[in-house]
């Protein structure tokens, strides 16, 4: 393996100069051989789920690498090195191919549930991604409207008109956007204004300091009030207690995920869960106080 080959390095980031360029070479060299053998990478599933009725709002899609010797790798180990090496195009493909064919899934069990699937902002570097995206809707026979993408605001400045562009062809497929870890980024305001989104996905940081920080309260409180005023869907991340539910609720948010719900499982475990959560979906499902 080479550093350099192909040319795709879009960051300009030279990972042999840094200093676990070793084993991030390593790593990569064995993440191209888990994109072509099956069953190395694999997608858990987390559903977010409707504060008032728990009817599923979506499912994301977060990929693990059950890697042959290191064991059970999280997106945080690998990501950040697949995101500046030239294996990124065909990592992503591969996700979305895995994701779109759980969808197809549920389409022929008659669950009418979207997926949400986390894209790399370089990845909408590639002007053929809506292309390839479209290709392989088709494949699948899934709609556009049942796949999400998310996608953080911290995108390079010199590329926001690549960005946009690939954004608006996505958009205009159907597809639905998603703001991820919003609030967080560096630019989240301004972006809403250039790209028409879908969803806003309240980051995890201010879910866990709301009960003690009347800042993270705040910012909940302005992210739940903008996402409505500008009809767009809220979900909260991380939700960890009923507490922490009950407070969203209050301050008007309409879906979650987390941890409290459910934790993100594996794929032959999803559809019955969803099955069962439409099958009992109803007003007030949940309790109104933390103890009830
Ligand atoms: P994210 O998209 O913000 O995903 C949420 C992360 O929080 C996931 O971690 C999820 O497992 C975790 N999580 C969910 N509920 C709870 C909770 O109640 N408490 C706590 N403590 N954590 C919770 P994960 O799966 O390790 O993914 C980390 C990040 O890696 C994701 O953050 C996303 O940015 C990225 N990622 C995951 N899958 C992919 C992928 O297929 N492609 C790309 N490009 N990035 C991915
Ligand atoms: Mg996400
Ligand atoms: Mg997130
Ligand atoms: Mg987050």
């Amino acid at each position: 393996y080479q550093a350099k080959e192909g040319g795709g390095n879009v960051a300009g980031y030279d990972s042999t100069r840094d200093a676990a360029s070793t084993d991030q070479l390593a790593l990569l060299a064995e993440l191209r051989e888990a994109l072509e053998v099956d069953d190395q990478l694999v997608l858990a599933l987390q559903p977010a789920v409707d504060l008032a009725t728990g009817a599923p709002t979506g499912v994301e899609a977060l990929i693990r690498w059950r890697h042959p010797r290191r064991g059970w790798l999280s997106p945080v180990e690998f990501i950040r090195p697949v995101e500046n090496s030239e294996q990124l195009g065909t990592f992503t493909r591969y996700v979305l191919d895995k994701a779109l064919a759980v969808a197809a899934g549920w389409a022929r069990e008659g669950l009418d549930v979207p997926i949400s699937v986390n894209l790399s902002a370089r990845s909408l570097l590639d002007p053929r991604l809506p292309g390839e995206i479209a290709e392989a809707l088709r494949r699948h026979q899934v709609p556009a409207h049942r796949l999400v993408l998310e996608i953080t605001e911290t995108v390079v400045m010199s590329e926001l008109e690549v960005i946009d562009e690939v954004l608006a062809t996505l958009r205009s497929m159907g597809v639905q956007l998603a703001v991820d870890d919003f609030g967080t980024g560096f630019s989240s305001l301004t972006f809403l204004t250039r790209i028409a989104v879908d969803e806003l996905k309240v980051d995890r940081s201010f879910v866990i300091r709301m009960a003690d920080s009347p800042e993270a309260a705040a910012i909940v409180r302005t992210t739940v009030g903008l996402a409505h005023e500008l009809g767009l869907r809220v979900v909260a991340e991380g939700v960890e207690t009923a507490e922490q539910r009950l407070a969203l609720a209050e301050l008007g948010c309409t879906a979650a995920q987390g941890y409290h719900f459910f934790k993100p499982m594996p794929a032959d475990k999803i559809g019955a869960v969803l099955g069962t959560l439409l099958d009992e979906a109803r007003p007030n499902v949940f309790p109104l106080r933390a103890d009830g």
